[in-house]
């Protein structure tokens, strides 16, 4: 089945599906949580020489651990995976500092440790739906959002529109919730270049059923909701839709339809975040991988 490598390599990262990486306790604290400076610290000149760096727990070195040059590429401190870092990168580079403000975040990949550590950072709370793969401290369904009007400064939500039926109810249930000028960090797979459901049945990591296949154009629907919407990418998707390149000319994921989505990316939706370096670094390659919408609501 279509999916079937990347629901795999997906749950092979779920809690359960792989070894911890073992710390030598000499040289590593047991935790990351209690030294992590604010995420809008400027990154030290150590963290900017490091050929890897995690901009989650501001772990360095040469490599991440796990699959190479994909979404997977792991921190071996806190676990974050590259799409985890991207979210996050897109998140503190666009936010003015905001600590203490209310962030949901919806089914977060990470454990215990990221948890903590947002919720020093933040009035943090994370929830789930079925509470099987990704249990948060509250249950919430995105197109009845159990929260009051107005209620969060930042929504950050990780692969979980593409598992709601109902895609324009969460998107009216999000703008309720959100306080004007509140933001959404909204990442789907983004596989193909227009959206549309699944053509055979399709099942994330914990047997998740998934309801749409994102493409670019999801940027639309998010405005017609009445957010300002871009699409947050790195450099080097930024240059290729600018170029107009209709194929990425090597080998790609046989889970992304590059080609489709490069002719369905519009290059004035886009917004670099990263640039060629700071992708190498943080893990952000191949470009195809790494997009992430934001949408704001008016004032
Ligand atoms: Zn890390």
């Amino acid at each position: 089945m279509r999916g079937q490598r990347y629901l795999n390599a997906i749950r092979r990262r779920l809690p359960g599906g792989s070894p911890a990486p073992v710390e030598d306790p000499t040289t590593e604290p047991t935790t990351w949580v209690d030294t992590a400076p604010s995420p809008w610290d400027v990154a030290t000149g150590g963290e900017q020489r490091a050929t890897a760096w995690c901009n989650i727990c501001r772990w360095t070195g040469t490599a991440f651990e796990g699959p190479q040059h994909c979404e997977f590429a792991t921190c071996p401190r806190c676990g974050s995976i590259a799409r985890d870092r991207f979210l996050f990168w897109c998140f503190v580079e666009r936010t003015p500092p905001s600590l203490r403000t209310r962030l949901l975040e919806t089914s977060p990949r990470m454990g215990a440790d990221y948890r903590q550590a947002m919720a020093r950072w933040f009035t943090y709370t994370c929830s789930d739906f079925d509470e099987r793969a990704h249990a948060g401290t509250v249950r919430i369904d995105l197109q009845a959002i159990d929260r009051p009007d107005a209620s969060l400064d930042v929504l950050l939500t990780p692969h979980v529109l593409e598992h709601v039926p109902e895609t324009d109810t969460a998107l009216d249930e999000i703008t309720r919730v959100l306080a004007p000028g509140g933001r959404m960090y909204l990442q789907v797979p983004v596989l193909q270049g227009a959206t549309a459901p699944p053509t055979e049945p399709e099942f994330h990591g914990d047997d998740t059923p998934v309801f749409w296949r994102f493409g670019p154009d999801l940027t639309a629907r998010l405005r017609d909701h009445g957010f300002t919407t871009t699409l947050l990418c790195t450099e080097d998707w930024k240059r290729r839709v600018d170029a107009g390149d209709q194929a990425w000319g090597a080998g790609t994921s046989k889970e992304f339809d590059v080609t489709s989505l490069l002719g369905g990316s519009i290059a004035g939706d886009l917004l670099t975040v990263a640039d060629d370096a700071t992708a190498a670094r943080l893990g952000f390659v191949p470009s195809y991988m790494f997009l992430t919408f934001e949408a704001v609501k008016a004032h």
